[in-house]
């Protein structure tokens, strides 16, 4: 008989699935007998020895046996059953608040009792409420657990015993089917000790005496046998990613020596080196009439944007459209002044396109990207939204990519799909340009971004003074408003940055607006901006306007000037609270100042008292203006969910792998992965359905 493998097997075929289970177990995303093996226990209780009642330990879960020397309802709040139980050791009270008068009965003083449950501090010293229990027949005391008892994930509507019960099922499966393990042996790896087979049967039932310390790490070698084979999978997905764009062809930009001469020609600086070295990768990329995917990291002010505006000088000699998608509006606003100045003398037509553009303005927007009149648009996310079409787009760049998750990152490339039939031979995917400015630490972008070639502009353009960092308590905030006073009277500016925990536009905006009033009155003779997100655009890209052309001396904002916001003169930042920012956020405001060539300034005000942990970063930024080391320290401090933001976390979700704990093993993985993708094919889909399941993300690109 052919056994049918384990992934074909439905988990209705298994003891006491019914429709009604089955449709449970599928909305978890538990089809299968595989997805069932899978499912990995989340951490372990101890029910294979009987712990000494003196012994306990208050918020441990124990097994202890004794005899009841007391039994008695207690009215206190609420009515309760109260039973203490002794053993050689000591004592310990079970608590019941609900109770029947058979229970009640069979809780006499005198009763053997074996119990499980958490331990707690409670009103009479360490108590249990509602363990489990048992009564003890002396002569034949019931057998304890043979393994340690998992804990899955909670699974609405099913009990943990039922899925203890459907792993254990599934586990007996693998005596008479195999589980393929599809990362073969022969890649002979350190990491590769456990077969998936035992790995899986001792994650699911530990013998006793498995670390259980290790196990609650997460470090025991048979998870850490799965966490390498499930980052493998991420990492094939990824990879699968880029093949599949990468079927798909591209139009070939060819280099246009002139035009490319001519927009150098008219910028007020040379590029740097590395700025010439990753606008050469990226030229030879887009040359080529396969996709390019390309990430480019560069410190806040090494200057992406110029390289960014090459390429799509490139693109529009070759005839075709360049997109920029900036995260925000006022970014969006900024390259658009940049665009315009260094591309308009060149007679290149500029399209512009932002979420609150509405009626007729988006109309002849739309028109003009449609007809290939517009040859770059600058804009939000909203130029890859419903009703946007464009020409011919052959080179989309999305700039400060930690903002948008993978899922965007998709959504765009679908976009640029969408080209027509004047394009005809010329490919069917536009060429893709991502820019980060939160460095990636290298391990993390290596699993985040397997999909992308990294380019890094690792220099800065000359002149920079680095930023002087200082941490002030805020009780001496008369002291910084005297030094921004100072500062703005002989010609500088400054910007002085709001901060709240809740990310509320509202409270954000309420807050700013109390502070530049506050400001205003003790500086009366500066003149104070403010800006936040609850500006209409208009009113943003003129307080912006006014701060770049000096008329504004100091401006108040949130952290809506995060990212890209650029004006020179501007050498002083003061950051409120600087305690609630993560390292990367803070890195990022700081970068705002030290454009120039004057000494530029940063002061850190915290209110006391900051956490140890707060300190430590606080710390950090007052010793480095490294992005990169500050992007290692933060993945230490927070994790990488914080370090690729927000949404790429959700993008990013394992079953037992973790990015920061696991990164030890990244190239290796990345290794595995390319050994499979060669001598494996066969198995890399299967690897990936398996760990990923059939999610639409990977299945089209
Ligand atoms: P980021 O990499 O943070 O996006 P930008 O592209 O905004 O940096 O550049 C920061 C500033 O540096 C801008 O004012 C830009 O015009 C300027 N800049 C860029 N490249 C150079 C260079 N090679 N020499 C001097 N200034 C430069
Ligand atoms: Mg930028």
């Amino acid at each position: 008989m052919a056994a049918s493998a384990l992934h074909e097997i439905g988990v209705d075929k298994l003891r006491g699935v019914g429709p009604q289970l089955a449709g449970k177990l599928q909305k978890l995303g538990l089809h299968s007998v595989q997805d069932l093996l899978f499912h990995l226990p989340l951490r372990y209780i101890d029910r294979t020895k009987i712990t000494a009642i003196g012994g306990i330990q208050p918020l441990t879960e124990v097994v202890i046996e004794g005899e009841i020397k007391a039994s008695d309802v207690v009215f206190g709040r609420r009515r309760s059953l109260v039973c203490r139980i002794q053993d050689h050791s000591g004592t310990i009270t079970l608590r019941f608040f609900h109770f029947n008068q058979a229970q009640q009965q069979s809780l006499q003083a005198g009763t053997q009792l074996r119990c499980f449950g958490e331990v707690r501090r409670g009103k009479a010293g360490l108590e249990m409420y509602h363990p489990e229990y048992q009564h003890l027949n002396q002569a034949k005391p019931p057998a304890l657990a043979e393994t340690l008892t998992p804990i899955y994930p909670a699974t609405e509507g099913v009990t943990q015993q039922r899925i203890r019960d459907l792993c254990g099922q599934a586990l007996q499966r693998l005596d008479t089917h195999r589980l393929e393990d599809l990362l073969y042996a022969d890649l002979d790896s350190p990491r590769l000790t456990y077969s998936l087979v035992d790995a899986l049967r001792l994650l699911h039932n530990p013998p006793p005496g498995t670390a259980l310390n290790l196990l609650a790490e997460g470090e025991h070698p048979a998870q850490q046998r799965l966490a390498a084979e499930e980052l493998v999978a991420h990492h094939l997905s990824l990879l699968r990613l880029r093949q599949k764009i990468q079927q798909q062809g591209a139009p070939a930009l060819a280099p246009n020596e002139a035009a490319s001469q001519r927009f150098l020609e008219q910028l007020p600086f040379t590029l740097t080196s590395a700025q010439q070295r990753v606008a050469t990768e990226i030229s030879a990329d887009i040359s080529q009439s396969l996709p390019m995917l390309r990430l480019v990291q560069g410190d806040v002010g090494s200057g992406k944007t110029v390289v960014a505006a090459l390429a799509a000088v490139q693109a529009i000699a070759s005839g075709m459209q360049a997109a920029l998608m900036a995260p925000t509006e006022i970014l969006a606003e900024q390259h658009r002044v940049n665009f315009e100045t260094w591309l308009k003398p060149l007679g290149i037509r500029i399209a512009w396109l932002t979420g609150k553009l509405k009626g007729k303005g988006r109309e002849v927007q739309l028109a003009a990207i449609a007809d290939g009149s517009a040859q770059i648009i600058i804009g939000t996310h909203a130029l890859f939204q419903e009703g946007v079409e464009f020409h011919n787009l052959g080179l989309t760049i999305i700039d400060e990519q930690h903002r948008f998750g993978v899922h965007q990152r998709l959504a765009l490339r679908k976009k640029g799909a969408n080209l027509d039939a004047d394009t005809e031979g010329l490919g069917s995917t536009p060429h893709q340009l991502i820019m980060t400015a939160t460095p990636i630490p290298r391990t993390l972008a290596m699993s985040a971004y397997a999909d992308l070639d990294c380019s890094v502009i690792d220099e800065l353009p000359p002149g920079r003074t680095p930023v002087e960092t200082v941490v002030l308590n805020n009780l001496r905030r008369n002291d910084v408003i005297e030094r921004v006073r100072a500062s703005c009277t002989i010609g500088r500016q400054a910007y002085w940055v709001c901060t709240l925990i809740e990310e509320s536009d509202v409270l954000e905006a309420q807050a700013a607006e109390a502070t530049a009033q506050e400001l205003q009155l003790m500086l009366s003779e500066l003149s104070i901006g403010l800006i936040h997100g609850r500006l209409k655009p208009k009113e943003k890209v003129q307080i912006m306007q006014a701060f770049k052309d000096g008329e504004i001396n100091l401006l108040v904002a949130t952290t809506v000037i995060e990212v890209g916001v650029d004006v020179p003169n501007a050498s002083l930042m003061i950051i409120e609270n600087s305690e609630r920012l993560g390292l990367s956020q803070l890195h990022q405001l700081r970068g705002r100042v030290g454009r120039g060539s004057e000494n530029s300034h940063c002061v850190l005000l915290y209110q006391p008292p900051i956490s140890g942990n707060s300190a430590a970063r606080l710390k950090i930024m007052r010793e480095t203006n490294d992005g990169f080391k500050i992007a290692e320290k933060d993945l230490e401090i927070r994790g990488p969910g914080e370090v690729l933001g927000t949404r790429q976390t959700g993008d990013m979700q394992f079953h037992i792998a973790d990015l920061q704990r696991d990164s030890h093993m990244l190239p290796e993985v990345k290794t595995i992965a390319l050994t499979l993708l060669q001598q494996y094919p066969e198995n890399v889909d299967l690897l990936i359905a398996r760990w990923l399941g059939h999610s639409e993300q990977y299945g089209q690109a």
